[in-house]
């Protein structure tokens, strides 16, 4: 490869599970050498050359920042921050802020460079982006995350904007935050920015339908990947695993859809019913008491064995490499509509395909959440807000002609849809910076 090797395991994080080690990509896979490979397979298929390779292969810009908290206690700890800005060729960059105790620049990179191609498949005017800090926001008060979100977003000031970058939330951030994030922002800039992120609560310029955008577009992906396998969305069962921000919402989308929701599982453990669960109970259970475990109406299972349960969809709505080849020969679903970002490991990916199992692509199938961003932008510039309908019909619109573009793609070439999509979203992100062309 024509870029300095990746970090290897151990410095980046990784899946519980993927760190227990798996023959062969356990060792030295980590999200960002699965997201070069994936590059690296698109850049041979469009026959690019290395000076491009090595250019998508690589951030324009990255900002690490040492974030010191004051705590309630009076104590005060320090934590790592990142920005990464992967790429700018189609617009502003933009993507999520991730707060968790594993986040790390490698990590960050990864994520950054999935949302490049995301933006350029679902065709929004972005580049791509990752924001993490390494902390656990659980060990926290809400007045502790308040100004450590302020600090950070102070000290990656000189980078972000509305037309530069726009963070959004991710794993372990919300409304909330993107709010002390905007009025960090607008306080710095003398007047009110509600272009600087989006997912910001609807009272403070926020769009309707953001919240739930990322498990509406699962759904309608969801959908029409059941039916092009041949299966009645109706008579189909689904495991989902991740109760956050994407599966909770997804697995109600899809029960309400009629999908027997069988088995979802979080970090805690995991909960089975083949009569299917009740959802809105299960959520119920869920903010009584922070976790699925112990729901009543249905049996607990084993986390890691959500993955391989015997059902026609598989949603896996959590963090990097949870399906690789330890686990993906055992993966009993027809269709995996991915949820979460880089959930499925290179070597899983070569083996559910090459046992049938029709395997779509986060960048396609979690797109729901930035093109809702990118409404909430638009609104936010021209201070004109949408309803509702307006909001999920064109969400609607986008995804599913997403779908069929990638299908086609797939098709007429005999690909993955995976290598389909990186395929069409690189290709799209080189047209883009080949007439920019290089300055000087
Ligand atoms: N964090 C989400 C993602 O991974 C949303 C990013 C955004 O809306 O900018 O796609």
């Amino acid at each position: 490869t024509p870029f300095e090797p990746v970090a290897t395991r151990g410095t980046t994080s990784i899946s519980p599970d993927r760190a227990a080690g798996h023959a062969a990509d356990a060792h030295v896979a980590t999200p960002l050498s699965d997201a070069r490979s994936q590059l690296a397979e698109a850049v041979g298929l469009l026959g690019l050359t290395d000076g491009l390779h090595q250019m998508l292969a690589t951030p324009r810009r990255e900002l690490t920042v040492a974030v010191p908290l004051r705590l309630d206690s009076g104590e005060s700890r320090l934590y790592i921050g990142h920005r990464v800005q992967h790429n700018f060729s189609r617009g502003p960059a933009k993507g999520g802020l991730r707060y968790a105790p594993n986040v790390n620049l490698d990590e960050v990179r990864a994520l950054a460079m999935w949302m490049t191609w995301k933006c350029a498949l679902l065709d929004v005017p972005y580049g791509g982006a990752k924001g993490g800090l390494a902390i656990d926001p659980r060990e926290h008060s809400m007045a502790e995350l308040e100004r450590v979100t302020r600090r950070y977003t102070s000290e990656i000031l000189p980078i972000i904007g509305p037309e530069r970058d726009i963070p959004a939330p991710d794993i372990g951030t919300d409304e909330q935050t993107m709010a002390w994030m905007m009025d960090t922002y607008s306080v710095n800039s003398g007047y009110t920015v509600p272009g600087i992120v989006t997912g910001k609560p609807i009272s403070l310029g926020g769009s309707q339908g953001r919240a739930s955008a990322t498990s509406r577009g699962v759904t309608h992906i969801a959908l029409a990947a059941l039916r092009h396998v041949g299966l009645e969305p109706a008579s189909s069962t689904a495991a989902v695993q991740g109760f956050g921000k994407v599966g909770a919402d997804a697995a109600r989308f899809l029960a309400e859809a009629g999908v027997t929701v069988t088995g979802v599982s979080d970090q805690y453990g995991a909960v089975f019913s083949a009569a299917g669960l009740d959802i809105g109970a299960l959520n119920d259970h869920v903010r009584a008491t922070g976790s699925v475990v112990g729901f009543a109406g249905a049996e607990p299972i084993d986390g890691a064995d959500l993955l391989t349960l015997d059902v026609d969809l598989l949603v896996p709505a959590a963090v990097e490499g949870v399906l690789h080849d330890g686990n993906a020969a055992r993966v009993g679903a027809k269709v995996v509509v991915e949820g979460a970002n880089g959930p499925t490991t290179p070597a899983a990916d070569r083996i559910m395909r090459e046992r049938g199992v029709l395997v779509v692509p986060d960048i396609l199938a979690n797109a729901g959440g930035v093109i809702v961003s990118y409404f909430e932008w638009v609104q936010a510039n021209q201070a004109y807000w949408w309803r509702a309908d307006e909001v999920e019909s064109r969400l609607e619109e986008r995804m599913l002609s997403a779908w069929q573009c990638v299908l086609g793609y797939a098709d007429a070439r005999g690909l993955s849809l995976r290598t389909a999509a990186t395929a069409l979203a690189v290709e799209r992100v080189a047209e883009a910076h080949k007439l920019r062309g290089l300055y000087p």
